[in-house]
């Protein structure tokens, strides 16, 4: 009944997906028996299943399906000339603005201009302090002694481990320019202010591409990658007018980067940045030449061994991100009256099958009379092929909510029929249409359906 609605009905609000997300064991509070630990978050059964999934998707996508890129997964502590050579000890840094009164801790750039201005805390009217420079880079100590020899830093990006291996790579793969190397790992950042679930947080995952090219051909890769990554979360099954591009302005370009454009997504809270695709020219290679001591430069042997610096074109994604986008992505109520009662809502995640945690759940209509029995059969038989899931418990309808709230694509039903002309009943999430098929022609139509699957709302 459309007047009873609240304005949040029907809608995803960053609570909700919070609360589906601790609820059906997607994301848990880091150490929260303990009250929680700020800007950490743990994945749970179903949250693991996404993020893999997640990372499964973009790995083929940037490595499978391209001839000229390979992958790497380089260790996350490196030495510590590294950050120099990169920038990062020297610019990496966030203004920080403390309140005096409050303690309230903001990023400059955060604080409403007023309020700058006139000093004044935009939580408790408090006196703010003058701006100061902070490192985001989390530093430790590696062996027993703590003392500045031996400092080391967690990396604050993936994208260097890249670059210093990135005459290795050509050397040990034979490696042609253009090329790129991919890789998916944790980067830390002792960020300011972290919120809004597991958008921004001090621990997370990046995906991230680097794509060396010869200097002059910079602008058209950077256009060619800017397409191909625009594509890959049509492909995904990403709702496309909650993309769009940001490009960076003067005032916003890295200290690397001669071009860069982000991809925002349309978050409950706002438009926000869900990757970056830069163009770093030569910076990166050619500040570990001088801080190394070694030639980055490349030798073009089908080319009179013409030597150059390569460019550099970042795709840089936020895996932990992206596992927040697809869940406010998928995320649904629906007004349905399929229990006989027209006020009824279901919460339904509209995942991609390829990202589903899980694609198929088996479920008996009773748990007698064998059908719990012959349920776990198909259920044994399907598992070599699709991540499964059982369920007995509860009514029928309860178990396909419970379902259609993890996300699942497909639900298989059991019933007393199966067991006479073993056939099966296939429900599908999205339109909570069914149809009987014979359980023989199971593997080979769930695979088809992915294949085939359009999102219809
Ligand atoms: P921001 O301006 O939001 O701090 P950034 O421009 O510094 O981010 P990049 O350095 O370009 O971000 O990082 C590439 C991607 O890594 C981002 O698009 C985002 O998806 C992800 N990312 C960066 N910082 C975080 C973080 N603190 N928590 C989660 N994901 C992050």
């Amino acid at each position: 009944m459309a007047e009873q609605l609240n304005e949040y009905q029907g809608k995803a609000t960053m609570e909700k997906i919070t609360s589906l997300a601790k609820r059906r064991g997607f994301v848990f509070q880091s150490s929260e028996i303990y009250g929680g630990q700020s800007g950490a978050w743990d994945y749970g059964p179903l949250g693991i299943e996404l993020k893999n999934r997640i990372a499964q998707v973009w790995w083929k996508e940037m490595t499978q399906l391209h001839d000229d890129i390979v992958g790497l997964d380089a260790a996350i502590l490196m030495h510590p000339r590294t950050w120099e050579a990169s920038g990062h000890v020297e610019n990496f840094t966030d203004p920080l603005v403390d309140c005096k009164k409050c303690k309230a801790r903001f990023r400059e750039d955060q604080i409403p201009e007023e309020n700058l201005a006139a000093k004044k805390c935009p939580e408790c009217g408090g006196e703010l302090t003058d701006t100061r420079k902070f490192n985001l880079m989390f530093k430790t100590h590696i062996g027993p002694a703590e003392d500045s020899a031996n400092l080391i830093y967690l990396r604050p990006e993936t994208a260097q481990g890249i670059y210093v291996n990135y005459k290795n790579i050509i050397q040990s793969n034979r490696m042609k320019i253009p090329f790129g190397i991919a890789q998916i790992g944790k980067a830390f950042r002792n960020e300011i202010v972290t919120k809004n679930f597991i958008f921004r947080t001090c621990e997370f995952e990046q995906m991230e591409m680097q794509y060396f090219v010869k200097p002059g051909t910079d602008d058209e890769w950077f256009n060619e990658w800017r397409k191909r990554r625009w594509n890959y979360y049509e492909k995904m099954g990403v709702k496309m007018d909650h993309l769009r591009w940001h490009q960076h302005g003067p005032d916003e370009l890295a200290h690397y980067a001669k071009d860069a454009y982000d991809i925002q997504y349309l978050f409950p809270m706002g438009w926000r940045e869900l990757e970056g695709v830069h163009n770093r020219t030569d910076y990166d290679l050619g500040r570990h030449t001088q801080y190394s001591g070694k030639d980055m430069q490349y030798i073009d042997q089908d080319n009179s061994n013409e030597r150059y610096i390569p460019y550099i074109i970042e795709t840089s994604a936020g895996l932990t991100r992206n596992v927040l986008m697809i869940l406010c992505d998928a995320y649904d109520e629906e007004q349905v009256a399929d229990k006989g009662n027209d006020d009824d809502w279901r919460t339904v995640l509209r995942f991609h099958p390829n990202l589903a945690p899980v694609t198929v759940a088996v479920l008996p209509l009773m748990k007698k009379d064998g059908l719990a029995e012959l349920a776990q059969d198909i259920r044994q038989e399907l598992k070599e092929d699709f991540a499964t899931d059982y369920d007995q418990a509860g009514a029928i309808g309860r178990r396909y909510r419970r379902q259609d709230e993890a996300g699942t694509p497909f639900c298989i039903t059991v019933d007393y029929q199966s067991k006479d002309d073993t056939t099966v009943t296939l429900r599908f999430r999205d339109s909570m249409e069914q149809v009987r098929i014979p359980r023989a022609e199971l593997t080979a139509r769930l695979r088809q359906e992915i294949k085939v699957y359009k999102r219809i709302k």
